[in-house]
C-alpha cells in the first residue's frame, strides 16, 4: 500500500502504525451529503476574512460563504484595537503630502528590521506590495486616514482612521460583502476542516450553527481567518514560554481555532513563541484565575519622564522603549511585575496630552482609580513611603531615584542612555503604577507560502487551504511593533481572497 508523506507523519504522531487506513482519520470523514457548495468559503469575519470575503467577489468567486462563530462581527481583535495600521504609498499619504510611492523595498525592510530578522521576507513583500491597495479601498468606501509618524518608519507610514477604532473596517467591510452577496452566517462555528482521503486537498468544512451540524463544500478553497490564540491563557501558557501566567487582553473569541483544527489535519505552525506582550497589565478581577486584564499606557506616560523599575528597586531597561520591548527585558530578567514612578507634574501632562491611558477604561474610571489606588495605583508624599507601599526595597529605590536626578540634571542618562528625561523627582505628590505582563497578539500560527496556501509540515502546499491575519506566523517576525497587525491582516485577508478565487 501506497502511503503518502502526510498520511505517514499523522499516524506517527498518533502513534500508530504507518498501515492505518488513511480513511480512518477523523478529519477525512466526508459527509454522505453536502448540505451546501461554494467557490469560496472563509472562516472568521475579522479583519482578514471580511476583506478575503470581499476580495473573493471582487476577482471572481461566484459564491462565498463567509462563518463567523459570534452573533456579530464585531465581537473581535479587530473591532477592540485602535484601528492604526501601516502602509506605504497610499491614497491618504499623497492627499497629506507624504510623498510615498515606489518605496515597497523601503517599507518591507523596515518592517523586517522591526521583526528583529525573523520575519518571513515573502510575507514581508506581499504586505508592502499590497498594503496601498487594501487602504486605498477603504478610502473609497469612505473611510478617511490619516498618516501619523513611528519611529520604525522613515515616512508617515502607520495610520489612523477618523473613528479611531478597528470597528470601522468591519463595518464598512461588512456592510460591503453584504451589499455584493457575500453569504455571511453568523453564529456558526467552524469545528473540523475536511480534506480528501490522502489527507492533502480540503474539500471543505463541518460547523455547528445553534446545535445542528452543517457540512459545506468549497471548490476552490478554504480560507482560515480566524484570529490569534492569546485568548485562550491555556495556549499563552503553552506557546508563550518566557511569559507563562501572563494576563490577557485579546478578544475571548481568538482561541486559536483554525490553527488548531489545521495542524489537525497536518499543518505546520511557525514563530508559536512570539506574542505582543505589554509589560504593563492591570488585572481586571482580584480573581487569580481571571486572567482578563487592561493595558495601562504606561509605555506612552513614559515619555513624559517616569522611570521604571523592577522588584530589586533599580531601573532595569530603556524608559523609553516600547510595551514590547519592555516586556522583553522584563522577561531576561526573570521579573513578573514593574513598578513605574511618576511625579504628579508628569503624570497631569500624561493625562493632558494622551486622552487614551488604559485602553478599555473611560477617562472617569482612570480618574477614580487615582483617587481611591485600588487597583494598580498608589500615591506617597515621598519615595520612600511610595517604595513601601509598592512593596520594594526603600533604599534601593531611593538610591536609584538619587542617581536617576543626577542624569537628569547633567542631562545624560549614563545607564540607559534614554532621551525622554523629562524632570526630576525632586517634588512629590508621587504616584507609583504596578503592571504585569499581558499578551493579546500572537505573531505566531499557521505557516503559509508565498500564495498565502498552508503548509504542511514537510512545507508542501495543502491544496485548497489558505490563511491570513491574526491566525499565520512569520509576518512580524520576533516583535511587534502597532499598525503592523491590522495592517497586515486587512492586506494579507484582500490577498488570499483573491487567491482563493483564482485557485482550481
Ligand atoms: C485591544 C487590542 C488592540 C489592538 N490594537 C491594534 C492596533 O492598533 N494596530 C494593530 O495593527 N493591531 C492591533 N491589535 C491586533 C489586531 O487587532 C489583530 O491582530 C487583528 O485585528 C487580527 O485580525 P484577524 O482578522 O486576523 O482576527 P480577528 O479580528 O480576531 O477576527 C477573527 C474572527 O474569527 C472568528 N472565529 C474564530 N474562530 C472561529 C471558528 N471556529 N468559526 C468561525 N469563526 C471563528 C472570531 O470570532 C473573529 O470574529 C490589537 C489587538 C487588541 C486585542
Amino acid at each position: 500500500m501506497s502511503i503518502s508523506r502526510r498520511t505517514f507523519f499523522k499516524s506517527f504522531v498518533l502513534g500508530v502504525t504507518t498501515t492505518v487506513a488513511t480513511s480512518t482519520l477523523a478529519n477525512v470523514t466526508q459527509p454522505a451529503k453536502w448540505d451546501q457548495t461554494c467557490d469560496v468559503l472563509i472562516v472568521g469575519a475579522g479583519a482578514a476574512g471580511l476583506f478575503a470575503a470581499v476580495s473573493a467577489k471582487e476577482n471572481g468567486a461566484k459564491s462565498v460563504v463567509l462563518l463567523e462563530k459570534a452573533a456579530s462581527p464585531f465581537l473581535n481583535s479587530t473591532s477592540l484595537s485602535a484601528g492604526s495600521v501601516n502602509a506605504t504609498g497610499t491614497k491618504a499619504q499623497f492627499q497629506n503630502g507624504v510623498e510615498d510611492r515606489g518605496n515597497t523595498a523601503e517599507f518591507a525592510k523596515e518592517v523586517e528590521k522591526t521583526g528583529k530578522g525573523i520575519a518571513d521576507p515573502r510575507l514581508v513583500k506581499i504586505f508592502a506590495e499590497n498594503s496601498s491597495k487594501a487602504l486605498d479601498w477603504l478610502t473609497d468606501h469612505g473611510v478617511v486616514f490619516t498618516p501619523q509618524p513611528n519611529a520604525a518608519f522613515r515616512l508617515k507610514r502607520m495610520h489612523g482612521c477618523d473613528k479611531h477604532t478597528g470597528a470601522q473596517y468591519i463595518d464598512t467591510l461588512f456592510k460591503n460583502a453584504k451589499e455584493i452577496g457575500v453569504d455571511v452566517k453568523l453564529n456558526t462555528k467552524v469545528v473540523e476542516l475536511i480534506t480528501n482521503k490522502e489527507a492533502d486537498e480540503v474539500l471543505g468544512v463541518k460547523a455547528v450553527s445553534k446545535g445542528k451540524e452543517t457540512y459545506i463544500r468549497a471548490t476552490n478553497g478554504v480560507i482560515i481567518a480566524t484570529g490569534g490564540f492569546c485568548g485562550d491563557v491555556n495556549m499563552i501558557d503553552k506557546y508563550i514560554m518566557d511569559f507563562r501566567g501572563a494576563l490577557t487582553f485579546s478578544s475571548a473569541n481568538s482561541q486559536g481555532d483554525g490553527l488548531k483544527m489545521a495542524t489537525k489535519i497536518g499543518a505546520a505552525s511557525t514563530h508559536m513563541n512570539y506574542a505582543a506582550v505589554y509589560a504593563y497589565g492591570v488585572p481586571m478581577s482580584k480573581d487569580k484565575n481571571n486572567r482578563k486584564g487592561w493595558i495601562f499606557r504606561g509605555h506612552v506616560m513614559n515619555l513624559y519622564g517616569p522611570i521604571t523599575v523592577g522588584p530589586d528597586g533599580k531601573r532595569f531597561v530603556n524608559d523609553d522603549l516600547g510595551a514590547t520591548s519592555i516586556s522583553q527585558a522584563m522577561s531576561h530578567k526573570g521579573f513578573n511585575k514593574v513598578f513605574q514612578i511618576a511625579t504628579e507634574a508628569q503624570l497631569l501632562d500624561f493625562m493632558k496630552n494622551d486622552p487614551i491611558q488604559v485602553i478599555g477604561w473611560d477617562q472617569n474610571t482612570f480618574k477614580k482609580e487615582l483617587e481611591e489606588q485600588k487597583v494598580f495605583v498608589v500615591k506617597a508624599d515621598t519615595i520612600a513611603e511610595l517604595a513601601k507601599k509598592m512593596g520594594l526595597p526603600v533604599a534601593e529605590v531611593e538610591a536609584t531615584v538619587k542617581r536617576y536626578n543626577e542624569f537628569v540634571k547633567n542631562g545624560k542618562d549614563e545607564d540607559f542612555d534614554r532621551k525622554y528625561m523629562k524632570g526630576t523627582f525632586e517634588k512629590g505628590p508621587y504616584y507609583g503604577f504596578i503592571g504585569q505582563p499581558i499578551a493579546g497578539i500572537s505573531l505566531g500560527g499557521l505557516k503559509v507560502d508565498k500564495n498565502l496556501n498552508v503548509l504542511d509540515v514537510y512545507d508542501k502546499p495543502i491544496k485548497h487551504l489558505f490563511a491570513a491575519g491574526e491566525a499565520i506566523g512569520g509576518i512580524h517576525g520576533g516583535s511587534y511593533i502597532g499598525g503592523n497587525s491590522v495592517g497586515s491582516s486587512l492586506t494579507l485577508g484582500l490577498v488570499a481572497g483573491k487567491n482563493a478565487a483564482k485557485s482550481k
